[in-house]
């Protein structure tokens, strides 16, 4: 039973321990049957509206034994945030608990026109100026924070606008990524389990496969969904969950076992996007290889499709301002999604999974071009004699181009 095969259990607690200030079935009974374990207890909640105590004092309302260090909500850590990265003046758009929050982490509120961070949480007053004057604070170099980016929350007339809805007003109007500290980013994941003794088996219990399962995941942590089922058709998919419950009674089910969590070796994803790539030979069968300025790595050239664009258009677009040649599609080669070498980063911290169409192209006219910004060296190689350092995914296109390669100048 999954109570036996963990040390520490994080739960979640709106839809795991309780709905407004009702516990749910299981709830009081199973935390107890925890605490009489011995088990190290942990409460995350993306709720920004509220202070450790005040949860605190709820679960005891409710007969739940819960300490304030046992609690991290989203305004808690957010405040351990901004106090951790040296931020000390902040304009916040979120409520008086919120505010408390940060104040105990010795952040000072401000009304006025400096601040070094913006941080976005729960306020049911806030104003179109309100957010044009974080937009403004943002543009002049303040931090954009949010305590949580849920999108919705659960009323009785139906789902409702929450904070995601004001960080996404901020980040169109300024293009800036906010750091967001609730679930499933990593912070709340991090402040949970800190202290701990790393050899502890640790398992998140919660209702939300987008922020509570992802987010185990990502931490690297297994994760139990409470209520329904929901599944996502890949195997890797972050968001399924390693088992699930009806309610918390089911940690204590002799039949309920959980699959053991293999975090993959890439990051989950925000986006799928389609690309393009372009393995020029040339009359020698040498192939066209450039060394990339953002990674020092040599590869094909390579990039994204633009709205309206074929894929074809797409890579002689890309050849032709990557490398000064004209050239014109001969073949697909293949159409490669592995996400082990397909899913970026990038700086700002977008993760964008690439579907990549890569094409044999023929040079037709124009001349190598050394000079771009994306590049450091442009170069033809013998196949034979590739650069080491050569993007992960590379050799298998070339392989692949290679093995469908009809000319007789390849040999
Ligand atoms: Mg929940």
């Amino acid at each position: 039973m999954i109570s036996e095969q963990f040390d520490v259990f994080l739960f979640d607690l709106d839809g795991v321990v309780y709905i407004g200030d009702e516990p749910l079935s299981g709830a009081v009974e199973s935390l107890a049957r925890l605490r009489e374990k011995k088990k190290i207890i942990r409460f995350l909640t993306n709720d920004p509206c509220t202070t450790r105590s005040k949860i605190v004092n709820r679960l005891n309302r409710m007969n739940i034994e819960a300490h304030e260090e046992e609690v991290i909500t989203s305004g808690w850590a957010t405040a351990q945030y901004l106090k951790s990265t040296n931020l000390k003046m902040a304009f916040v758009l979120g409520n008086n608990d919120l505010k408390w929050e940060l104040r105990q982490a010795g952040i000072e509120i401000t009304n006025g026109s400096s601040c070094d961070a913006v941080v976005v949480g729960w306020d049911n007053t806030v104003t179109f100026y309100d957010i044009q004057r974080a937009a403004k604070y943002i543009a002049q170099g303040a931090v954009f924070a949010a305590t949580n980016a849920d999108k919705t929350f659960p009323a009785p007339e139906g789902p409702l606008p929450a904070v995601g809805a004001i960080v996404e007003a901020i980040r169109v109007s300024t293009g800036k990524r906010p750091v967001i500290v609730g679930k499933p980013f990593p912070s709340m994941f991090h402040e949970a389990i800190k202290n701990l003794d790393p050899s502890s088996r640790i398992v998140m219990i919660g209702d939300n496969p987008m922020t509570d399962i992802l987010g185990a995941h990502q931490a690297g942590l297994q994760a139990v969904l409470v209520g329904e089922s929901n599944t996502y058709p890949a195997k890797n998919d972050f968001r399924n969950a390693d088992a699930n419950i009806r309610d918390l009674l089911g940690l204590f089910d002799p039949d309920i076992q959980i699959k053991k969590w293999v975090r993959p070796n890439y990051p989950w994803p925000e986006s799928i996007k389609p690309g393009v790539a372009g393995i020029v030979f040339d009359e020698y069968g040498r192939v066209l290889l450039m060394k990339r300025a953002d990674n020092g790595l040599w590869g094909i050239p390579s990039g994204h499709v633009e709205p309206a664009e074929t894929v074809e258009q797409a890579i002689i677009r890309e050849i032709r301002e990557e490398t000064g040649l004209e050239v014109q599609v001969k073949r697909l080669i293949g159409v490669y999604s592995d996400p082990v070498s397909q899913i970026f980063s990038y700086p700002n911290g977008e993760i964008a999974h690439f579907i990549t169409n890569c094409f044999e192209c023929q040079v037709i006219g124009g001349s190598l071009n050394k000079n771009h910004w994306e590049t450091l060296d442009i170069q033809f190689f013998d196949i034979h004699q590739l650069p080491e350092n050569l993007l992960p995914m590379h050799p298998k296109w070339l392989a692949d181009a290679l093995e469908q390669q009809t000319s007789s100048y390849i040999r």
